[in-house]
C-alpha cells in the first residue's frame, strides 16, 4: 500500500510561485487520488502486492499503469522544487553536460520551457539522461513516464497539466513554467544525473 510522500518543505513554502490553494488541490486532491485509486487496484490484484511502484509502473497498462506513473510523476515532480532561492545550481558534472548538450543554462531553461508549452493537452516536459550521460527534453502526454521501454533516466520535470496550475495561473502556463524555472531543487537533478539509474521512490511512499 502506498501513501503521499512527505514534502521536502511546507506546504506553504513555494509560495508565491505555487500558492496554498493550488498546493492543497495539487498535493492533497489530485495526487492522493492518484493512490487511492492504486490502493484499490492493489486489494484486488494479489500480483501487485509486494511490488515496487518502480515495478508496477514498468509492468503494468490501463488504469493500473495510469495511476501508480502519475503517482510516480508527482512524487518526482515535488522532490524536484524547492523554495525560491535554496535551489543551489547545477554539480560541476551536470553543468558540463547542460553546457555540452544545450550551449548553457539559459538555453536549457529557453528549451525545456519551450517543451512544456509544446506539450498538447495534458503531459509531462521532462529534462533526461541516457545510459551514457546524454541529456535530453522528453515530452510525455497523459501519465505516461520516459524511462518505460528503456527510455532515459529522468532527472527534472515540470507537470504541465492544468490541474498543475490553473488555480494560481489560469492559462498562463508560460509564466507558470517560468516560474517554475526559479523553483528548481540542482541537488536533486544532479543527484539524479550521477546516481546513473531511475530514482526509486517506492521507500518514500510506504508505511
Ligand atoms: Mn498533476
Amino acid at each position: 500500500m502506498f501513501r503521499l510522500p512527505e514534502l521536502p518543505y511546507p506546504k506553504t513554502g513555494l509560495a508565491p510561485f505555487l500558492n496554498e490553494e493550488q498546493m492543497s488541490f495539487h498535493f492533497d486532491k489530485h495526487h492522493k487520488a492518484y493512490i487511492d485509486n492504486l490502493n484499490k487496484f492493489i486489494d484486488t490484484d494479489a500480483s501487485l502486492k509486494g511490488k515496487s511502484l518502480e515495478e508496477i509502473v514498468v509492468s503494468s497498462s490501463g488504469g493500473i499503469f495510469n495511476n501508480a506513473a502519475q503517482i510516480w510523476n508527482h512524487t518526482f515532480y515535488w522532490f524536484g522544487l524547492c523554495p525560491q532561492g535554496k535551489g543551489g545550481k547545477p554539480s560541476d558534472s551536470l553543468m558540463a553536460a547542460i553546457t555540452k548538450d544545450f550551449g548553457g543554462l539559459d538555453q536549457l531553461k529557453e528549451k525545456f520551457i519551450d517543451g512544456g508549452m509544446k506539450t498538447f493537452g495534458s503531459g509531462w516536459i521532462w529534462l533526461c539522461a541516457d545510459a551514457a550521460g546524454k541529456l535530453s527534453l522528453v515530452s510525455t502526454s497523459n501519465a505516461a513516464v520516459p524511462f518505460t521501454g528503456g527510455g532515459p533516466r529522468p532527472l527534472l520535470t515540470a507537470d504541465v497539466w492544468e490541474h498543475a496550475y490553473y488555480v494560481d495561473y489560469r492559462n498562463a502556463r508560460q509564466k507558470y513554467l517560468e516560474t517554475f524555472w526559479g523553483h528548481i531543487n540542482w541537488k536533486f537533478v544532479s543527484d539524479n544525473f550521477e546516481s546513473n539509474q531511475v530514482l526509486s521512490l517506492t521507500k518514500s511512499m510506504t508505511a
